[in-house]
């Protein structure tokens, strides 16, 4: 069977600590409250396509050797992800980031990126074939090195597996051959804006253009998403725009990881082009009605509920 998602990206923690006005450089404000996320792009995605899908999804990722990327795999196992391909790096640490909030929800966020920037081509290549040939779907984001998504970009290729790219951060410099290996590209406004060195995205005409110049790059497909107004989606699969589900969100944190794993989920079980992205933007609505990225990842009963 070729129903497998592979999700290729990162995984951290996020340490966070509120407080009621953030520290100035030097200052040690006390009194906070801490509490700890399950985090990083990678993780969230594959929890999302796990939850919302019916088939294996397998995690390509780097943690270090501490209590942290344990804790992250234990609640990764808990989801049912096959971790067979999750590197333990014993000279770095998991990726961590660490978060102060303040009452206004004002943030200052450090992040070690730690096992994430350790992650390399060869560990991509030393997957086994069997891995990819039972593979339906690729989703890989950028928190990991870029010669790290291009490998697995490229070997989803070798394999007929659909191809999704996240490219979530964008980085500083994107090999111009990358974008023809992917099928799918799903950036939101400010990351289209960053890829193509255009201004922000201002109406609907900026939004068909930005699209327009991507498809022009190679990609195949391009998935906008656009916040609470939905996506807009150009390319070989068709060109339309996908109203949001309306809903009264909570927090909006990781509803394109939401979006981006429930689609891949979608695709994997051969659902047709419109189904999943009405799938995908159901999962992606559903989250941002509850607190936190990981915890507001949906079930698939849930969506199918939502879909009634
Ligand atoms: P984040 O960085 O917060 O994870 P993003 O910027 O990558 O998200 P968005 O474009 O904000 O991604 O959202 C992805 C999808 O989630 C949208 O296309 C839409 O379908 C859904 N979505 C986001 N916000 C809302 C909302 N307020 N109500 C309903 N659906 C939403």
């Amino acid at each position: 069977m070729k129903d497998r998602v592979i999700v290729l990206g990162s995984v951290n923690t996020d340490l966070v600590v509120k407080v009621r006005r953030l520290p100035r450089p030097g200052e040690t404000v006390i009194g906070g409250t801490f509490y700890q996320n399950q985090g990083g792009k990678g993780a969230n995605q594959a929890v999302a396509a796990a939850r919302s899908g019916e088939k294996p999804v397998t995690l390509i990722a780097a943690v270090g050797n501490d209590v942290f990327g344990r804790e992250s795999l234990a609640a990764l196992q808990r989801d049912r992800i096959d971790l067979t391909h999750v590197k333990v790096k014993h000279s770095i640490s998991s990726g961590v980031a660490l978060i102060m909030v303040d009452e206004g929800g004002e943030n200052a966020i450090a992040v070690a990126s730690g096992a994430n920037t350790a992650l390399s081509p060869a560990d991509v290549n030393e997957v086994p074939d069997s891995v990819f040939e039972s593979a339906a779907v690729l989703l890989a984001c950028f928190e990991i090195p870029v010669e790290t998504v291009r490998a697995g970009m490229r070997r989803a290729r070798q394999f007929g597996v659909t191809t999704i790219l996240n490219p979530a951060p964008v980085p500083e410099e994107l090999p111009a051959d990358l974008f023809s290996d992917v099928d799918i590209m799903t950036p939101n406004e400010h990351e289209i804006a960053r890829l193509l060195h255009l201004p922000q995205i201002e109406d609907e005409a900026g939004v068909r253009d930005a699209a327009t110049r991507l498809l022009d790059r190679g990609v195949r497909n391009v998935v906008l998403t656009l916040g609470a107004r939905g996506c807009f989606f150009a390319g070989a699969e068709g060109t339309g725009f996908l109203p949001a589900f309306p809903v009264k969100a909570v927090d909006t944190t990781g509803a394109g990881d939401a979006f981006n794993g429930a689609l891949a989920a979608a695709l994997s079980e051969g659902r047709a082009w419109g189904d999943s992205l009405r799938w995908a933007s159901a999962a992606a609505a559903i989250s941002v009605t509850r607190a936190g990225a990981q915890p507001s990842m949906p079930f698939r009963r849930e969506i199918e509920d939502f879909l009634k």
